[in-house]
C-alpha cells in the first residue's frame, strides 16, 4: 500500500509519462509543492516498491507495476470529479477530489462510478435530485 503522499507522486510522474513529458525533479516539485529534496525521497521509496526505476543522473521510468498503479490512481480522480460534477455539489472539483482520493475504499469510489452513470442514466431522476437539492 502507498502512502497518500507517495500516491500522489505517482499519479503525477504517470501524468508527466503520458504526455510524453521528461520526468524532472523540479517539474514533480512545483506541481505538488514540495521541496526538491522530498520529491528525491519519494523517488526512492517508490523504486524501493519497483514502481519506478529512479537512478542518480538517469532518466525516471515507470515500471509496468508503476504505470497499472499509475492509471488506477488517475482513473480514481477522474471518477471522484465526475461524481462531483453530476451531483451538482458546488465544490471546486479538482481540489476535492484531491482530498477525497486517499480515504476511500475502492468499493466506495465502484460505487461512485456506477453511481454517475445510472445518473447519467436516469436523466429524470438526476433532474428531480438537482431541484432538490438547490431547495434549502
Ligand atoms: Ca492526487
Amino acid at each position: 500500500m502507498l502512502s497518500p503522499s507517495l500516491e500522489d507522486y505517482l499519479e503525477e510522474i504517470y501524468n508527466l509519462d503520458q504526455k510524453k513529458e521528461k520526468i524532472r525533479i523540479r517539474d514533480i516539485a512545483t506541481k505538488l509543492g514540495v521541496s526538491p529534496p522530498s520529491v528525491v525521497k519519494a523517488l526512492k521509496k517508490l523504486h524501493d516498491e519497483s514502481y519506478i526505476i529512479y537512478q542518480k543522473y538517469k532518466k525516471i521510468k515507470l515500471t509496468e507495476k508503476g504505470k497499472k498503479m499509475g492509471k488506477s490512481l488517475v482513473n480514481r480522480n477522474d471518477i471522484l470529479q465526475e461524481f462531483l460534477i453530476i451531483i451538482d455539489s458546488r465544490c471546486d472539483p479538482e481540489k476535492e477530489a484531491e482530498a477525497m482520493e486517499h480515504y476511500l475504499s475502492p468499493s466506495t469510489v465502484k460505487t461512485f462510478e456506477n453511481l454517475s452513470a445510472f445518473l447519467k442514466d436516469n436523466k429524470d431522476i438526476l433532474e428531480k435530485f438537482k431541484k432538490y437539492n438547490k431547495s434549502d
